[in-house]
């Protein structure tokens, strides 16, 4: 005789189970195709939430390309020359058939940090890489100048000249990272802004040391990050050591 606290054991197949599954996912595909067609309306899409247009987008794209490409968003400075072009490319080299819709870039988050190089995320390298050797693009980092104003004039009108677009390899702790750098021209006064030096008229200077930037000019296409310049140069730490 069965006690009530017996379990009764569940069938190992059930039609209504299966039933009830695929109507379960076909309301889920529903929900999903509901989902991607507000990504093509641009009205319905700007009135909903961030997180809900991430939604809709993750929907349109797919989880994998749409985190790829809100990592690209805030990789890539909004300033840097032919920005969006870019991203589009980068997206298409990683996932065949990937059309990036223009107004989909103001709903994506993008970083205020010009540091852009030390947000890594390791999860993404494989694709950076990828496309840097197929596209011809070193994808590590896009960087610019740390700057809010001109250093000269104090102007905000800066702009980032696609004639200034260098490649160039950055040293870091985790290795050498192949990246693209671009200058800031100020508008006002017509000077120029590297990632650690400015020029005004033919005369180049350093930047003040309470805007110090994160890079170390080892030469005009090799760089180091502090961190790394301060291991390998100064090493504080180590001669302290040595010094007991
Ligand atoms: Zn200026």
């Amino acid at each position: 005789m069965n006690s009530p606290h017996t379990k009764k054991r569940k069938r190992y197949y059930d039609f209504d189970d299966e039933k009830h599954l695929c109507q379960q996912n076909g309301k889920a595909e529903d929900a999903i195709q509901s989902l991607a067609s507000i990504a093509n309306d641009q009205c319905a899409l700007r009135q909903l939430s961030r997180a809900h247009a991430h939604l809709c987008l993750a929907s349109f794209y797919g989880q994998e390309a749409f985190s790829f490409l809100k990592f690209l968003a805030m990789h890539i400075p909004v300033e840097f020359p032919n920005r969006n072009h870019t991203i589009k490319i980068i997206m298409e080299q990683c996932f065949p058939g990937c059309a990036i819709n223009d107004s989909h870039f103001c709903i994506l988050d993008t970083s205020t940090s010009k540091e852009n190089l030390l947000m890594h995320d390791s999860s993404h390298d494989s694709r950076l890489w990828e496309a840097a050797k197929s596209l011809g693009i070193p994808c590590f980092g896009f960087l610019l100048p740390d700057i809010e104003e001109c250093m000269n004039c104090h102007s905000r009108k800066l702009y980032s000249a696609s004639n200034s677009v260098t490649t160039i390899t950055v040293h870091t702790i985790r290795g050498p990272r192949p990246c693209t750098k671009a200058s800031l021209r100020c508008r006002d006064c017509g000077a120029w802004h590297g990632l650690t030096s400015y020029t005004v008229s033919g005369l180049k200077f350093l930047y003040p040391h309470n805007l110090c930037q994160f890079l170390v000019r080892a030469s005009n296409r090799v760089y180091v990050t502090s961190d790394v310049h301060e291991l390998l140069c100064q090493s504080r730490y180590v001669h302290k050591y040595y010094e007991y």
